[in-house]
């Protein structure tokens, strides 16, 4: 008998991939346990010295009470520093001149239509951060000094947005790629929208998880190499590299911006909890840890474990991008380009859209993505743990993300498996038989 499965809507290509039990089990821990995880990491990181022993012990000791007591309330400067910062990247989305995108159609048949300044933005947002620090306007380290308040009040002021897409979801949805599964504790997990917008452009995907969250890594990351050096007059070689690594990613996904809008984040998950709070609060406070950490853990390498750092969290950036950068100029020229020097070899795959329509598509069985199904997630975990390895191994939180990313990815690797083998049906299936592993080749 087929399991009966629940997950998330459909974006009209598939959906379902955990039993009943599993999903609702996993939307309301994260729901409610994301939160308080978000403040206990900001407090271990810069009031317990990294340790979660140290935490451990306090919240033994001091109970509820104490919890409540480290929990920072949202200030006015907290929301002044977040509603700045969301207005100023906001304005530039709008404003920048940009080239048009069109990305994917949607299984309603809808193709979202973009305008595409996202290096500029990147380019004007550091160079303007970098400049008020320089001309002593404003001081990162304020954002530092409050980032407790900070992630507090995202963390609340996140939950009512998500609140208000869902309203929006129900009340005045942006395009025909919406809907509800029925079930509302889903529909705010999971979103109504894939492709919420304000007015015709301003698009809420791109301001969330590009504009906003993406940005406030690059942002962050400088905000601790500025810090620590305020602090100590000097920056560490080992919060250099990770100061580096992590803006090197970052340029690399501005720079490939119009491709994430193809990724299954944008193409795929709806507008909910789980991508919108995510990007908002998750992005800045957890993908950003490692520097967090380092900002009172000065660390000197040397010179030269800190290049062989740098070199290998370079090369495992530059694979990630170069699988992403593969996939796509393959579909762009239509299976036309050279992968590896070579013609690529490929499954010319058709599927059904939801409104009956047979479209076709095509598969690359060659270069990276002969190698595994999903073999651009090794370098994407690979470059996280080259950023967080100059923190050493006294303490595990800086791993933190390290290890939460790579749950995320060989789950994401099965979800994308299975909508895949949905909407491809025995095309997929010939795809798994030609490239049999689904992350890492000869091994899983
Ligand atoms: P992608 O959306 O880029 O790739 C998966 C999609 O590609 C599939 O849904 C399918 O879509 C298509 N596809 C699958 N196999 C093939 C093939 N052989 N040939 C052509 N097309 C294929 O994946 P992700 O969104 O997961 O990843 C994008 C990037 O984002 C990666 O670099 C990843 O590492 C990174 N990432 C980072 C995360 C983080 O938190 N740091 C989280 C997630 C991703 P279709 O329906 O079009 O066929």
């Amino acid at each position: 008998m087929k399991k009966k499965t629940v997950g998330q809507p459909k974006s009209g290509d598939g959906d379902t991939v955990h039993s009943p039990l599993v999903t609702y089990a996993s939307m309301i821990s994260l729901l409610t346990l994301c939160p308080p995880f978000v403040i206990l990491l900001w407090y271990t990181m810069t009031a317990a010295d990294g340790s979660v022993s140290e935490t451990w012990n306090y919240l033994k000791q001091n109970g509820v009470q104490g919890f409540l007591d480290i929990w920072p309330r949202p200030t006015a400067t907290a929301y002044k520093i977040i509603v700045v910062y969301g207005l100023f990247e906001a304005a530039l989305q709008l404003l920048l001149p940009a080239k048009t995108v069109y990305g994917p159609i949607s299984p309603t048949g809808h193709q979202p239509v973009y305008k595409a300044n996202g290096v500029a933005a990147y380019l004007v947002t550091l160079i303007t951060y970098m400049a008020l620090w320089w001309f002593g306007i404003f001081n990162p380290t304020v954002v530092y000094d409050h980032l407790g308040e900070i992630y507090s009040a995202l963390i609340f002021g996140s939950f009512v947005f998500c609140i208000l897409l869902y309203i929006k979801g129900h009340l005045a949805p942006s395009s025909t790629d919406s809907g509800s599964s029925g079930n509302i504790i889903i529909d705010f997990y999971w979103g109504m929208e894939l492709y919420p917008r304000i007015g015709k452009y301003f698009d809420i995907k791109v301001f969330t998880n590009c504009r906003f969250g993406m940005m406030s890594w690059a942002v962050l990351a400088l905000t601790y190499c500025i810090k620590q050096y305020e602090e100590n007059g000097k920056v560490s070689d080992s919060m250099l590299v990770n100061t580096a690594l992590m803006l090197i990613y970052v340029t690399k996904f501005f720079w490939w911006e119009a491709g994430y809008w193809n990724t299954m984040d944008i193409a795929h998950d709806r507008a909910g909890f789980y991508i919108c709070w995510g990007c908002l609060v998750w992005v800045p406070s957890v993908y950003t840890s490692p520097g967090m950490y380092l900002v009172n853990h000065p660390v000197n390498l040397g010179i030269q474990l800190a290049i062989s750092i740098l070199l290998a969290g370079i090369l495992c950036i530059f694979i990630n991008y170069d699988c992403d950068r593969q996939r796509q100029e393959f579909r762009r020229t239509n299976g036309k380009s050279t992968v590896w020097g070579k013609a690529p070899s490929k499954i010319e795959a058709s599927y059904t859209t939801t409104t009956g329509e047979t479209k076709r598509s095509l598969l690359l069985t060659s270069g990276w993505w002969g190698l595994s199904r999903h073999f651009h997630y090794v370098p994407e975990i690979l470059a996280a743990f080259f950023w967080t390895v100059p923190a050493l191994f006294n303490h595990f939180l800086p791993y933190f993300y390290v290890i939460f990313l790579t749950i995320l990815l060989f789950d994401r690797a099965k979800r994308d498996d299975d909508r895949c083998r949905s909407k491809y049906g025995k095309y997929w299936k010939l795809y798994c038989d030609k490239v049999p592993y689904r992350i890492i080749p000869g091994i899983y």
